[in-house]
């Protein structure tokens, strides 16, 4: 007989690999004035990061990790000889209150293998929720991961109380979901992402006009993984671009494949360097807030793949070096979100600061720590790059060596 602590050590373990469980973006609730139990922000809730950026401070947990799909890619599928166990609602909802009370969590991540059917497994995930929310009034972080195949009034019961819903696409490319994935169908996930999309602006608009109208998810975001498939960077990166468009997703999570115990034998027997998904990420920033194109983004890029040693903005400013230097006291916004080394905060300070007084190489080195990388392409009041944009061995001056990690760090 398992107890909840071996369930816990076998459901905790089973969804490490799900990687979209950030909570950036949530609606804010404070419990202090609603009386409810925990908040999304705020005092006293532990926010934990790991190094590579992903949150860690949610009950990241699997409702179950038996499932009747056998994806090829997954610890959980049918044909995988791990251990199984299975969580009642009330022991997730004991778990989530009992850890959010000692200050362990901010939140609930809860995904399952299938059971039975769709349907009664989004039921069983659905009710975890709504007894957190209408019955302990629980206010903290909820995210959900849905099943594409359940009803879309689970789905839509779902949105009603949690605050992320995701259905994970899981491969960049459709031919791979059909080889690697045979049971899911890309069809439905499209469609499900569609409802989504539209009961959240539905419910977006009725909050316009009423803040008492109903409340329903404030955003969906999806997982690829990278590396179990030969789709190259860019293939990645369009089909991010497709997800962005055209279901608004507040994120795409690129998650380097790692391989599973017990691994299917049509997969690649060693991982992506964790670096490609770095780069990822980076390229994925470029499209949401940089105003950069896939195609763009492709200059810097050599045979589908993004450069390992430099960012992917560093590796487009090197192949157009025609575009710089750029004067930081008269640029356009569009112009200077394209400097190396410039993020959005910078540049809005930039822009705030310059309408008072001319900027000097010291004021962007306060507002960007540092100029390393941003001096061959910028003038200043004070500076000149001269001809450092066209030098040879530039890219290899700025790339950031490979280092050895220390043991004892
Ligand atoms: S449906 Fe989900 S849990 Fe089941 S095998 Fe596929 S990826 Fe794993």
């Amino acid at each position: 007989m398992q107890t909840v602590l071996d369930k816990l050590a076998i459901l905790a373990d089973a969804a490490k690999y799900d990687a979209s469980c950030a909570s950036s973006g949530a609606e804010k609730r404070n419990s202090l004035k609603t009386r409810a139990i925990g908040s999304t922000e705020g005092m006293g809730i532990c926010h934990a990061y790991a190094p590579d950026g992903r949150c860690i401070s949610l009950l990241k947990i699997l409702l179950t990790n038996y499932c009747q799909f056998d994806c090829h890619y997954c610890v959980n599928r049918v044909s995988s000889n791990v251990a199984r166990a299975r969580f009642s609602v009330e022991e997730v909802v004991d778990l989530t209150l009992g850890f959010y009370k000692r200050n362990y969590i901010e939140g609930l991540f809860l995904s399952s293998g299938i059971i039975r059917s769709p349907d009664y497994t989004m039921e069983q995930v659905v009710r975890v929720a709504e007894v957190l929310r209408q019955e302990h009034h629980f206010g903290g972080y909820i995210h959900l991961k849905t099943i594409p195949d359940a009803d879309p009034g689970l789905l839509a019961r779902a949105g009603a109380v949690a605050d992320r819903l995701s259905i994970n696409v899981e491969l960049p490319q459709e031919a791979s979901l059909a080889r690697l994935a045979p049971q899911k169908n890309p069809a439905r996930i499209r469609r499900a992402m569609g409802g989504i999309r539209l009961k959240i602006e539905e419910a977006k608009e009725a909050r316009r006009e009423s803040r008492h109208a109903p409340r329903f998810s404030t955003g969906q975001s999806t997982q690829m993984i990278i590396g179990a498939d030969s789709a190259d960077d860019l293939a990645i990166l369009g089909t991010a671009r497709n997800l962005y468009g055209n279901y608004k997703l507040s994120r795409v999570y690129y998650s380097a494949f790692s391989p599973i115990p017990d691994a299917s034998a049509v997969l690649p027997l060693t991982k992506p360097p964790l670096m490609r998904e770095h780069r990822l990420y980076q390229a994925d920033w470029l499209l949401r807030f940089y105003g950069f194109e896939v195609s763009e983004i492709a200059e810097g890029s050599r045979d589908g793949m993004l450069d390992l040693a430099v960012d992917p903005k560093l590796a487009w400013a090197l192949q157009n070096r025609q575009q710089f230097p750029v004067d930081v006291n008269t640029a356009p916004r569009e112009m200077l979100l394209r400097v190396p080394g410039f993020g959005t905060k910078s540049v809005k300070q930039m822009l705030s600061s310059r309408r008072w007084r001319r900027l000097r190489l010291e004021d962007v080195a306060r507002l960007c720590r540092g100029t390393k990388t941003s001096m061959p392409f910028i003038v200043t009041e004070d500076w000149q790059p001269g001809g450092a944009i066209d030098r040879l061995d530039l890219r290899q001056r700025l790339a950031v060596p490979a280092a050895q990690g220390d043991l004892f760090a």
